[in-house]
């Protein structure tokens, strides 16, 4: 497999696959978001966790869960920390559209393209977070260990070790795979859905950045797709 960028945008809009994927659509379970009570959210880079899962992060925090969100990098290139829209204040404004008004967002600040070198750090920070408060119900959203862009491959591996080691339900989400995948490239069978109500839609819409030259709003797709 080539190696594939960053585009969260293509998260938000992907996650409903063309008419070649119609027929597994139909066999798709939903995802069984009434047994979540909290959330623990691991993102690569800023707003790719929103965009791939941001209406599940939305309905699951007016559901009652509480929300704290790993962030491994403060961007994905150069030029993406001094962006305005990489603001630690700009984020937080877009978990606050979301419905997430007391967001715990904790920053590792490890070096982007260079994850895979970094998991005993990785390890030991998911391991704080979750290893000394592990319960029934408490989820961990990640991205999918086979992505397709190294640093979320290195994230969702170290996910995939830590929810293991401490029996925590991991949920996977795509990125990446959006710019290569192909029906037949996914497990089916471990494929979970999330229909995204009107109301859950516009607050997705509100808190993802548009895309440059996407000029209205209503843009995200109404579903998103899991792995679990
Ligand atoms: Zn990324």
């Amino acid at each position: 497999m080539q190696a594939v960028g960053c585009d969260v945008w293509e998260a938000a809009t992907a996650s409903s696959p063309d008419r070649s994927c119609a027929e597994e659509l139909i066999r798709v379970a939903p995802l069984p978001t009434h047994l979540c009570r909290d959330l623990v959210v691991i993102t690569t880079h800023p707003y790719e966790a929103m965009c791939a899962a941001g209406g599940l992060i939305s309905h699951l925090a007016m559901q009652g869960a509480d929300v704290e969100v790993l962030a491994v990098t403060d961007g994905d290139g150069a030029a993406a920390p001094r962006h305005p829209f990489w603001r630690r204040s700009q984020i937080l404004a877009a978990y606050r559209r979301l419905g997430v008004p007391e967001v715990r967002r904790h920053r590792l600040q490890l070096e982007a393209g260079k994850l895979s070198d970094a998991q005993p750090d990785l390890i030991a920070a998911l391991s704080e977070l979750v290893g000394h408060d592990c319960y029934p119900g408490l989820w961990c959203l990640a991205p999918w260990r086979r992505d397709g862009h190294p640093d979320h491959d290195a994230v969702g591996l170290v996910a995939e070790a830590v929810c293991h080691s401490y029996n925590l339900r991991l949920v996977r989400y795509l990125c990446a795979a959006w710019e290569w995948l192909r029906p037949e490239d996914l497990p089916w069978r471990r494929v979970r859905q999330f229909t995204l109500s009107d109301n859950v839609r516009a607050r997705k819409d509100a808190a993802v950045p548009l895309p440059p030259g996407v000029p209205g709003r209503e843009w995200v797709a109404d579903r998103e797709l899991f792995l679990v």
